[in-house]
């Protein structure tokens, strides 16, 4: 799936293809990639050590650096941080982290993804301005209402 991810020093977007793993842990953002974008990378004071899922050590080596940024899908924007490290020939892993904290509705034949059990905190501050432009329109169509029940000569 398509998501933006956005740099925190210049607002500079990205649009990339990530992979949805459920077999992957945390956030993860290829080393190649991150370096062809221009993705500022930080040094991690505690490395981290990369297993293959038979609990081997990858080939890759740890991972030594971060790169935090901000991500949008549908309407969701988040500050996440990415593990760099080798993928190949994916752009970004979204694990089990991602997964668990939006626990989105996939479908897997259509490779579709839908945000549709997202928890309260999810875009919140959307969600908020939205309830308050239903309310103004309520507030206007009330008035309307009013005005059409009152009798012109008042
Ligand atoms: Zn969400």
């Amino acid at each position: 799936m398509k998501v933006g991810l956005e740099k925190l020093e210049n607002h500079e977007g990205v649009a990339v293809k990530a992979l949805l793993d459920s077999g992957a842990t945390g956030l993860f953002m290829d080393t190649t990639f991150a370096r062809e974008k221009e993705f500022k990378m930080e040094r991690m004071k505690n490395p981290l050590l990369v297993k293959n899922m038979d609990g081997t050590v990858n080939m890759g080596g740890a991972i030594t650096h971060q790169v935090e940024c901000n991500m949008f899908f549908k309407g969701h924007k988040e500050r996440v941080r990415m593990n760099v490290c080798n993928l190949g020939k994916t752009e970004i892993i979204l694990g089990m982290l991602w997964l668990a904290a939006h626990n989105p509705e996939i479908d897997w034949e259509k490779g579709e993804v839908k945000m549709t059990r997202c928890l309260s905190i999810c875009g919140k501050r959307k969600q908020e301005e939205k309830k308050r432009e239903v309310k103004k329109v309520e507030k206007d169509e009330n008035k309307e209402t009013l005005k059409k029940l009152v009798p012109k000569r008042f």
